[in-house]
């Protein structure tokens, strides 16, 4: 009998919505991949990253072994290795002259094991995770106003509310599937959607206000809300009085800033503020959902106080409809958060400050050395290791040579850190060529455990296929490790389910209602139940879990929640060197170092290369041109991108994706440029308001490259890396031309069976080669002094195409399709693979007015539906050229 594909129900490893997957596997091993119907988080939709899982499914680039300075060790050797320098330093050095620096991608499971170790059993709390990059100061924000990280929404949340405020948070691109539920319940309900943000993202295109306001002034904004509300009576005095602390403290320095100060102070026309303000006021059911631009800020505890305080003040707050929402960017910072995994924080949502909590984790791990006081914030553990106080560090999944801020001096002190460790699924990383022991994870798909996403709710994520190579689970890692450091009774688990059970009967110890965090219905849950495990949102205590704060009851010592003044920091004083304001964020469809997403073609299709967004009036003056080459410098590093004018950037500030490495480009680090200015109450770093320059990059030429396989160097002073099916795409520039063209090829191209086509122009510097193997295409090369007009998507299509005939040989050198086959454009829509060119088409030929229309005329946006605010930008900008001619602004040159 025909054993048909085999249907494993398990968690997106992306960002924090946490869709419910079906892996549905094959009997050769492979597997394909669809939304899960049955998970509340999603019911069956995915975005463009997780309809593309299957495309990730590779071995591809594994890191396969356990490795000692480069060299293939054993497993045995490499954990004694890892044990015996811990245990060596933190016999000559003490406690916090070791460090663990790990990771929001881990499961809650592997998390655990590692907190506990480093805070039970080293007895140093010097374990921070990348999750300090994305939502320490809303974890911060929570503590001081609820005296718990408690996040008191949900998704239906979202849907049942009348106004969604959507705070430094570009829904859209960063979370899609929750913005086409919120778009969804826009169409059902009528909700009023306000997008605060400086950007126009792709958010605030589908937005029925869209506040652009200066960056860094949502404090003051939040000030003045809070006092418009208390001004207009819209306050719920019942349960201020009843329920709340602090109100009058806090009022008095919202009251601080007046109106016409408030506009000035936001850059705001007065109309929108007073909108915005009377929405507020009137709506009863409001959601402010707030990401990474309230976050990642010096002042970012007090914008989320600031945001809490509106809610506080009219009791929206513990209510279907109504509350302050922290979207997650990671797909288990909450699991994080739940285990303690910040340096700050002690497992279970027990506070390192308290002794009596640290007491309490000490009975119950039986733990030798509990941690007795905070330890390093992200910023402040590599600055240690930079400076020699932390000897030995542990890097679990992550890439912070890449992702922190001054990334320049974290590589440097991992260069000169004694003892580096880095466990991870990818071989290179620019953070694993630093590592003195490498130790090969077991990646999504290949591990058990558990995750929770931005509305508490615990998912499994489940194996469906085998770890190539050697590669192990994390908490497998580290309970080697803490066995052969002398603690085995500690770390004596036999899988994941007994980590989650200890984790459930932590959350229950000695709670009784006073700790939020609570998994006692899950403290008895045996194996086959915890396979078996259901999507399930805490707390979980065996009861129907009421709604949080429903009763008006917080977990401050006095049950009351409490309103924290939040003065507005002084405007930022502008640097005649460094005039402009850097922002980062993410690109739609890559996700972090694109250690995954780089891997699939057509995640890789929809953008190529490192784009640098500039408003045309900073691109101007500095003879920037759209389509060239930008570099940034700022007073830490530097970096080179393709410019792209957008209409909704804000005059005097830029924004570059933070996605790209070294492994995919020449020099595009992103937060190399970034300064390491933390916030004082969270450490979060401020990672969207460094101040930069920008000059045009001096380019002699320009080349695009299709080939099929992935070259040892380019040689080239820009370049730029991308996926595509059947090989690789290339940008390049240089200062200066090398002194012969076919050299600069031939060191490009595979060797060809069929020799080489080449083109030259003397007169116009232009050449272009070709390769082929057979009918086959190795590689094509086009060079010019100027951007390149070839049709992109037409030549990466050319590595996958039979090229028969001389003609068509020929066609491919001419870098354009013919006629009989338009180019199609860079691509807009991945799950059909549209690209620009053709909706633009739809536009002017076919009529389409709508999305809907453009749908049914090309399939785009039809499936996954993440690209539907760009095909409706496209449509608007389709239109306003036709009626008067002006450029599309949004893609690179030639697509
Ligand atoms: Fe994954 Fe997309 Fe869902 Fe996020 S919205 S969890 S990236 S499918």
């Amino acid at each position: 009998m025909d054993a048909g594909p085999r249907p494993v129900r398990t968690t997106c490893p992306y960002c924090g919505v946490g869709c419910g997957v079906i892996a549905d596997v094959a009997p050769d091993g492979t597997a394909a991949v669809r939304g899960d119907p049955d998970h509340p988080a999603n019911f069956g939709r995915l975005c463009s990253k997780g309809s593309a899982l299957a495309d990730v499914l590779t071995d591809e680039g594994r890191l396969l072994y356990p490795e000692i300075e480069g060299k293939r060790a054993g497993w045995d050797r490499a954990l004694e290795l890892v044990a015996r320098r811990f245990s060596e330093t933190i016999a000559a050095h003490g406690p916090d002259s070791v460090a663990f620096y790990v990771s929001g991608q881990m499961l809650t499971e592997d998390y655990y094991v590692a907190n506990k170790l480093m805070k039970g059993f080293i007895g140093s709390a010097n374990i921070d995770t990348n999750s300090r990059l994305c939502m320490a100061s809303a974890v911060a924000g929570h503590r001081r106003a609820f005296g718990a990280d408690t996040m008191p929404c949900s998704y239906e949340d979202l849907e049942e509310a009348d106004l969604v405020v959507l705070v430094g948070s570009n829904l859209a691109w960063c979370h899609p599937v929750l913005f086409q539920r919120l778009m969804a319940a826009k169409e059902k309900r009528g909700t009023t959607i306000v997008v605060i943000d400086p950007r126009r993202t792709a958010t605030a295109e589908s937005a029925d206000l869209h506040l652009a306001l200066a960056p860094g002034s949502d404090v003051a904004l939040f000030n003045g809300l809070l006092a418009h509300l208390w001004a207009s009576g819209a306050a719920d005095l019942g349960f201020v009085s009843g329920h709340t602390s602090g109100l009058d403290a806090t009022l008095r320095a919202a009251e601080a800033i007046r109106f016409a100060e408030i506009a000035a102070a936001t850059g705001l026309a007065v109309p929108d503020l007073v909108r915005f303000y009377v929405l507020f006021a009137k709506t009863e059911r409001v959601v402010t959902a707030f990401s990474m631009g309230v976050n990642q800020a010096a002042d970012g505890t007090d914008k989320v106080n600031a945001i809490i305080n509106c809610h506080l003040v009219t009791g929206r707050i513990g209510k279907p409809g109504a509350g302050p929402f922290s979207i997650t960017g990671q797909p288990n910072a909450m699991g994080g958060r739940e285990v303690g995994g910040l340096a700050n924080q002690l497992a279970a949502h027990m506070a390192l400050e308290e002794p009596a909590d640290r007491d309490r984790v000490r009975r119950f791990w039986r733990a030798p050395r509990i941690a007795e006081r905070a330890g390093l914030k992200a910023v402040d553990l590599f600055r240690a290791v930079a400076d020699g106080r932390v000897k030995a560090l542990w890097i679990m999944a992550t890439n912070p040579v890449d992702s922190m801020p001054e990334a320049g001096l974290v590589e440097a002190a991992l260069v000169q850190c004694p003892f580096v460790v880095v466990s991870d699924v990818t071989r290179n990383t620019d953070t694993a060529r630093h590592a003195d022991v490498l130790l090969p994870a077991a990646a999504w798909g290949e591990k058990d455990g558990t995750v929770t996403n931005s509305e508490r709710r615990i998912s499994r994520q489940r194996a469906f296929r085998l770890p190539p190579g050697e590669a192990r689970p994390d908490w497998r890692i580290v309970a080697d490790v803490a066995r052969r450091m002398g603690h085995a009774p500690g770390f004596d688990y036999d899988g994941p389910a007994a980590i989650l059970r200890e984790h459930a009967a932590l959350s229950a110890f000695e709670n009784d209602g006073a700790r939020d965090f609570d998994l006692s219905g899950l403290a008895g849950v045996d194996d086959r139940s915890y396979d078996r495990l259901a999507p399930v949102r805490w707390p979980v205590r065996g009861d129907d879990s009421p709604r949080l704060f429903a009763d008006g009851q917080f977990y401050t010592a006095d049950r009351r929640a409490r309103f924290v003044p939040t003065p507005a920091s002084p405007p930022a004083v502008a640097s005649p060197e460094f005039p402009l304001v850097h922002n980062t964020g993410r690109a739609r469809d890559h996700w972090h170092t694109m250690t995954r997403t780089g891997l699939s073609p057509r995640l890789s299709a929809h953008a190529a290369e490192p784009a640098v967004e500039m408003h045309a009036d900073d691109a101007a003056p500095r003879g920037i041109l759209p389509g060239t080459l930008v570099e940034l410098r700022s007073a830490h590093g530097r970096m080179t991108g393709r410019v792209t004018i957008a209409d909704g950037q804000r005059k005097g500030s830029v924004f570059v994706p933070m996605h790209w490495t070294d492994q995919h480009a020449s020099s595009a680090r992103v937060d190399a440029l970034v300064e390491a200015r933390t916030d004082p109450v969270s450490g979060q770093p401020a990672l969207k308001s460094s101040r930069i320059e920008a000059r045009a990059f001096a380019a002699a030429w320009h080349g695009f490259a299709v080939l099929r396989d992935r070259p040892a160097s380019i040689p080239a002073d820009y370049w730029a890396l991308a996926r595509a099916a059947g090989g690789w795409r290339v940008e390049m520039a240089g200062a200066a031309a090398p002194p012969d063209w076919t050299e600069f090829a031939r060191a490009l191209l595979p060797s060809p069976a069929s020799g080489l086509l080449a083109y030259h122009d003397a007169a116009s510097d232009r050449h272009r080669f070709a390769a082929f193997d057979g009918d086959r295409l190795a590689g094509a090369i086009f060079i010019a002094r100027a951007p390149l007009a070839v049709g992109r998507a037409f030549l990466a299509g050319g590595l996958t195409t039979a090229h028969q005939t001389p003609a068509e040989r020929l066609r491919l050198l001419a870098g354009r399709a013919g006629p009989d086959t338009p180019d199609s454009g860079a691509v807009v829509c991945s799950c059909f693979a549209i690209g620009v060119n053709q909706i633009a088409a739809a536009v002017t030929s076919g009529g389409c007015m709508s999305v809907e229309a453009v749908g049914a005329l090309l399939q785009a946006g039809t499936n996954c539906g993440s690209c539907r605010p760009e095909i409706r930008k496209i449509i608007g900008e389709t239109a306003r050229r036709e009626a008067t001619p002006v450029r599309l602004g949004v893609h690179a040159v030639g697509d």
